[in-house]
């Protein structure tokens, strides 16, 4: 239901969290974040719950420092709201984790397809058959992964991915969907709406449909989804958070 994604100095922990309490009023049953530390490390927390939930795993056993990371609060479509189906979710062997916002129609295709291939699925939503996929692809980096795997969806998403490949990058995607990128000096946002990273930076890019952007500390680079450049807008949030 709500999406962050940072890349940058800052504790990419504090930002998430910070993003996703600005989403709360959406609405959601489960939270979670993922990071990569540059130890290429991929810490995954997630609780079914309001944020708080979230909060004291957090506080119980603190976040290793993390050069990016990505937040979410869901909405379940697809499986109970339950700590195994909260997002984000990961690849068999856990090197890339996923975020996601809407729908998945032809995820039981996929799922079976994925399933006959040997993987194994740990939650119910539609979401996991994208960890799967980009695993497949992995070989060709995030972003190219991130566009193949979009070529196959059926339905609306937002996506948003790490890999502990690629430490210093979060890849996202939209269709029918919401996303926005946050320019910042050295750093770089994502949200599913602006007050995601409102705190921080004030500078936004608009995206349009079915577009994959791949997000650095160095700048953001936005393709089709077969990899063209693409047209992007940006603008100044001037509302009062
Ligand atoms: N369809 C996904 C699920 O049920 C994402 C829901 C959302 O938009 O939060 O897990």
């Amino acid at each position: 239901c709500g999406i962050v994604g940072y890349v940058g100095r800052r504790q990419a922990v504090e930002v998430a969290i910070e993003g996703l309490g600005r989403l709360e009023y959406r609405g959601y049953d489960s939270s979670g974040i993922a990071l990569i530390g540059a130890d290429r490390a991929l810490t995954v927390e997630k609780r079914a719950g309001k944020l708080v939930n979230l909060r004291s795993v957090l506080a119980a056993r603190p976040a290793p420092p993390a050069t990016a990371g990505i937040g979410h609060t869901r909405w379940a479509t697809h499986g109970a709201p339950t700590d195994r189906n909260a997002h984000p979710h990961t690849d068999c062997e856990e090197r890339i984790a996923v975020i996601h916002n809407g729908i998945i129609e032809n995820f039981a295709e996929l799922r079976a397809e994925l399933e006959n291939d040997g993987h194994k699925l740990a939650s119910e939503t539609d979401t996991e058959v994208v960890a799967h996929l980009l695993e497949r692809f992995a070989g060709d980096g995030l972003a190219e992964a991130m566009r193949r795997v979009c070529r196959r969806l059926e339905g609306a998403f937002t996506l948003l991915a790490v890999s502990v490949d690629e430490p210093d990058v979060v890849v996202g995607a939209r269709r029918n969907s919401p996303l926005v990128v946050g320019r910042g000096e050295g750093e770089n946002f994502l949200g599913s709406d602006v007050a995601a990273f409102i705190a921080y930076t004030r500078e936004a890019v608009e995206l349009g449909q079915d577009q994959v952007v791949e997000l650095r500390t160095s700048g953001i680079t936005v393709t089709d989804f077969h990899g063209a450049p693409a047209e992007t807008r940006d603008y100044h949030v001037d509302w009062d958070a």
